[in-house]
């Protein structure tokens, strides 16, 4: 499952980087953001106004959200540890954060759950900063570190944009997925979906040792040996769990009850 994983992620990062190259050369205006289902989020408010469209967002953005929101339904978060490039690119720079401190680094329960209020935050300023101070232009750009990053510092984007990159990027080697698990306005806006999602782990606590290497394999922090079943709003069904289990059915998915 695993190299399975590994190949598709691979697959989409090097699409949008094809995509930035061809950019980069002229060869076509479109950029990351077209193939980006945020900006159905944001269209949707003044699409239903005005029946226009932001910016530059199109009905295909409002198509990548619906095609998210019914991904999600089915499979939970596994757009972010499958599909989303950002991710892919968070992921392996924690991975190497893990190998150089021998384990991911954990923030304490409390100000984790403080801080992924966050998310939510972000998600309910930017389609309002879009509509009244930004008029109705897509000034998120300048702080958002997929646009910023695989457009490789596009039009609108600042002078600190590059900052915030960087510090996602650095971020990621110390603590796995920060942007997010406390930033995404996207994740956060999957959320409720996410729980009623198709895809469903669950452990066998007859099987299960109690070993805990689930817990220490899992990239979002989640205490996968003490639950019955994965509830938890950011597992992202990257599996990473199931490779580390020893045991044979200890830990097993189900899709809609089958
Ligand atoms: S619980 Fe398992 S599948 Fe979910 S995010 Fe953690 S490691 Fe991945
Ligand atoms: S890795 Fe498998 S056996 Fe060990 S605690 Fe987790 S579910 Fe149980």
């Amino acid at each position: 499952m695993r190299v399975l994983r590994t190949i598709v992620q691979t697959l989409f990062l090097a699409g949008v980087v094809a995509l930035l190259a061809r950019g980069l050369s002229g060869l076509t205006p479109n950029t990351c953001e077209t193939y980006c289902p945020f900006g159905g989020l944001v269209a949707i408010f003044p699409l239903a106004k005005y029946r226009a469209y932001t910016c530059a967002l199109t009905e295909f953005n409002v198509a990548l959200l619906v095609s998210l929101i019914v991904l999600t339904f089915a499979t939970k978060k596994s757009f972010c540890s499958w599909i989303c490039p950002l991710g892919t690119v968070q992921e392996w720079i924690g991975r190497a954060g893990k190998k150089a401190f021998g384990r991911y680094i954990r923030v304490p329960s409390m100000p984790d759950k403080t801080l992924m209020l966050l998310r939510y935050a972000v998600l309910i300023a930017v389609p309002v900063l879009t509509y009244t101070v930004w008029k109705y232009d897509l000034g998120f750009r300048a702080f958002d570190p997929f646009y910023i990053l695989f457009t490789w510092g596009g039009h609108e984007t600042a002078a600190f944009s590059v900052y915030i990159v960087i510090g996602v990027l650095a971020a990621a080697f110390f603590l796995p997925f920060a942007w997010c698990r406390y930033l995404c306005p996207l994740g956060a806006a999957m959320d409720p979906l996410s729980r009623a999602g198709g895809l469903r782990l669950r452990r066998n606590a007859e099987t299960c040792t109690d070993c805990g290497r689930c817990d220490k394999a899992c990239p979002h922090a989640i205490p996968v040996s003490s639950v019955e079943e994965v509830t938890a709003r950011n597992c992202t069904n990257c599996m990473e769990c199931v490779e580390e289990c020893p045991e044979k059915g200890a830990l097993e998915l189900s899709w809609f009850g089958k």
